[in-house]
């Protein structure tokens, strides 16, 4: 069985409480493809210049954000790590020339398990975590992804879980509020055009051709986790937009199926 990978924008923490169009498709997606064995999830919200994979067998549930609903801080997504795997996906990236390395402190901020809440509420499926960095390039995220590829025909679920656009300076609530700027959607059209046309190069070139990609990116590491799921449909990859939507008026929310 060799799975999909996925990139998923997690848009704001309060998604797992909040009645929207993403969240109702998030309730969803769990469905769309055979239970995977383990999940590795590249998350915006775990930074750092070379990978590191979280090797925690009990992995904490991080509360990373501020200012919303109190009930938000009493959830927990209390899904098994598997320091195994962790420890062989370090082995995987090290062969492909990353300087990786284990994590055993870091644990589910919400970029994982807001989106696994939703996706598998049973939390049963054991889970790790592999970081970006907002200072690397979209080609070196591919070949992350490109590394991580071997694991999908063990029944591992790689998904990238960002933010098709991310300018928190034009973020308005409520988070149902989807009067986006015309920016937000000219640079997520673009997206979805290049994905649709299987047209890598562009991708990659992101930042110079797609309009406004700095101004809907100011930094890059909500962007980075689709490159790493792109690339871990291997190097003749499709792209199915599974998703679209807009919330907090500056969040496309899209998400997007890659197969081999
Ligand atoms: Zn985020």
């Amino acid at each position: 069985m060799s799975l999909p990978s996925l990139f998923i924008s997690h848009g704001a923490p309060d998604l797992v409480l909040t009645d929207l169009p993403a969240r109702r498709f998030l309730l969803g997606l769990g469905h769309a493809f055979p239970r995977p064995r383990a999940i590795c999830v590249a998350s915006a919200h775990y930074e750092g210049p070379e990978p590191r994979l979280t090797s925690a067998a009990a992995p904490q549930t991080i509360h990373d954000f501020g200012g919303f609903d109190p009930a938000l801080y009493q959830l927990r997504y209390p899904a098994p790590g598997e320091p195994a795997l962790a420890a062989r996906v370090v082995a995987q990236l090290a062969a492909a020339g990353f300087q990786a390395s284990a994590d055993a402190r870091w644990g589910f901020d919400h970029g994982t398990w807001c989106p696994l809440r939703l996706m598998y509420p049973e939390a049963d499926i054991p889970t790790i975590a592999v970081s970006v960095s907002g200072q690397r390039d979209a080609r070196w995220h591919l070949e992350l992804g490109r590394a991580l590829s071997f694991f999908r025909a063990e029944g591992v679920l790689v998904i990238g879980s960002g933010a098709l656009t991310h300018n928190l300076h034009e973020a308005a609530p409520p988070a149902g509020n989807t009067q986006a700027p015309p920016g937000v959607h000219k640079f997520a059209d673009w997206m979805g055009a290049r994905l649709a046309a299987q047209d890598e190069a562009a991708l990659l070139d992101y930042r110079a051709r797609a309009p406004e990609a700095r101004h809907q990116h100011p930094s890059t590491e909500h962007l980075m986790p689709l490159f790493v799921a792109l690339g871990a449909a291997g190097d003749a990859w499709r792209a199915e937009r599974l998703h679209s939507s807009v919330s907090y008026r500056c969040l496309r929310m899209d998400a997007f199926r890659f197969d081999a």
